[in-house]
């Protein structure tokens, strides 16, 4: 299958033709599918909806029959092994999952653009992109079929799970390419009003230094940041990541600027987990349905806690800037009834139901893995160190999950497997963490953080130091604070 891609800039739509070629003549009829959701986007999208003037025809434009069978689903019925496919996406929506035409630029999520054959979806797959006249860039994560700067630009996936997780954008907008520790990056960027290259370029490859130096491997050639004009939100993908701004890169305050670069950090992390330390459910995935999990609460909460400590590392931070960050997390927990309802896991579970639901009694009833998950990723870390005498933490269980689950099993780790590497590094199991993730039970802070010379202030929620600890505690409060 062979896609290409057109832009009606004026219309707001993109205009899909897919060539279907078969190896043998085939005349059985062929289930093409449209994903419902996009990883990482843990809400049923349903992308058809924005599809249409769907037209099948063989090669010489003669109709072929087709009808829906499905929502996301289109059977056609060819007469040769080879046919046509058209059909035209409308691209008017202002989020990270959604596709996005103006006069200016296109973003595409290919998962809400390009549909795939039923039970193919592990085969290799080509899109070309047609910039309209005065356009110059196609920014993605994908592998460049030719290094032309050309009006016809093409690109190769490996599979489709590869191309869905690769959003495009088209335009004029702002490239620079730049090479760090032997990979190839790009940053593309909407709105780069404001931006202060160098300084913005460094910051980065601090980030992603402290990242791959810990994790001890990149696992690809081309990174892509496709940062876009002012919206919220942000999805990870393994060669990419598409993130909304302010629209601008003139930051009122060192502290928005760091609040910036912490989302930076996290969605560049998530290539790590998430993308290859992964839930056994999150891939292959299945698009047609939610896919659930009782394990986000690592995915993402554990990915806000590294946010913290990669900044920290990278040395955009201080350690009172990382205690402070902690603190609010704790704060949100506790100050809400929610924390007494929910589980971590069971937030893992629901947010599926949850993803923007702020009903009223949202904070009476619930709790965001977003908030809860980045406290256990603390006291996991501190509770580790505490049990091997500092000498493994956090990153050690990263690193196992990471090559034996996606290195050398090449799949997902299951909710078992990952409480079982928790206790292989830690030499034990970490049964008082279990209880805290599964159950609504209160945390007991003092006895959680003492281990790490810490503790917490009940009444303003602020994590503090410990004066007089002994030199275990000093050592791991070192260690989590990069003192
Ligand atoms: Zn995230």
């Amino acid at each position: 299958m062979n896609y290409e891609v057109r832009v009606d800039t004026i219309g707001h739509y993109l205009d899909v033709c897919m060539v279907y070629e078969a190896n043998d003549i085939m005349k059985d009829p062929v289930l093409l599918k449209m994903p419902v959701w996009a990883p990482g986007y843990y809400l049923i999208v349903d992308y058809p909806k924005n599809l249409t003037d769907f037209q099948a025809t063989d090669t010489k434009g003669a109709p072929l029959k087709w009808e829906k069978v499905e929502k996301n689903g289109w059977r056609v019925y060819p007469t040769s092994s080879s046919f046509e496919i058209r059909y035209r996406v409308f691209a008017d929506a202002r989020s990270v999952a959604e596709c996005r035409v103006n006069n200016e630029i296109a973003f595409i999520p290919t998962n809400g653009v390009l549909m795939y054959e039923e039970g193919q979806k592990e085969h290799g797959v080509e899109v070309s992109f047609v910039l309209p006249d005065n356009w110059k860039h196609v920014s993605t994560g994908l592998q460049a079929l030719d290094s032309s700067e050309g009006k016809i630009q093409k690109f190769h996936a490996n599979d489709f799970d590869e191309l869905y997780d690769s959003p495009v954008l088209m335009g004029n907008h702002y490239v620079e390419k730049f090479a760090f520790q032997g990979k190839h990056y790009e940053l593309a960027l909407e709105c780069p009003d404001g931006l202060e290259e160098s300084t913005f370029r460094e910051d980065v490859k601090k980030i992603m230094a402290s990242a791959t130096e810990m994790m001890k491997d990149i696992p690809y050639e081309k990174y892509c940041f496709i940062l876009l004009g002012a919206g919220g939100g942000g999805l990870e993908h393994r060669n990419s990541m598409a993130c909304y701004t302010s629209g601008s890169f003139r930051f009122e305050s060192e502290q928005s600027y760091r609040a910036f670069m912490n989302f930076i950090a996290h969605e560049y992390f998530h290539l790590y987990n998430v993308k290859d330390i992964r839930p056994i459910e999150l891939g292959p995935f299945d698009y047609d349905k939610e896919v659930f999990t009782p394990m986000l609460w690592v995915a993402e909460g554990f990915t806000v806690y590294y946010e913290g400590i990669l900044m920290r590392r990278a040395g955009l931070s201080s350690s009172d800037d990382f205690l402070a960050f902690i603190s609010d997390y704790i704060k949100t927990i506790e100050s809400q009834e929610g924390h007494k309802r929910m589980s971590l896991r069971q937030s893992s579970y629901d947010i599926w139901l949850n993803f923007f639901n702020f009903g009223k009694n949202g904070k009476d009833v619930r709790i965001s893995y977003y908030d809860k998950g980045p406290i256990l990723g603390l006291l996991m870390d501190i509770e580790i160190r505490r049990m091997t005498e500092n000498k493994q933490s956090l990153d050690d269980v990263m690193r196992l999950l990471y090559n034996r689950f996606y290195k050398e099993l090449k799949r997902g780790y299951t909710e078992e497997e990952f409480w079982n590497a928790c206790k292989e590094v830690a030499g034990q199991p970490l049964d008082l963490m279990r209880h805290y993730v599964d159950t609504t039970d209160e945390i007991d802070y003092a006895k959680c953080l003492q281990y790490a010379g810490l503790a917490l202030n009940q009444d303003t929620w602020q994590l503090v130091r410990i004066e007089n600890v002994t030199p275990l505690q000093e050592a791991i409060r070192k260690a989590i604070l990069s003192e």
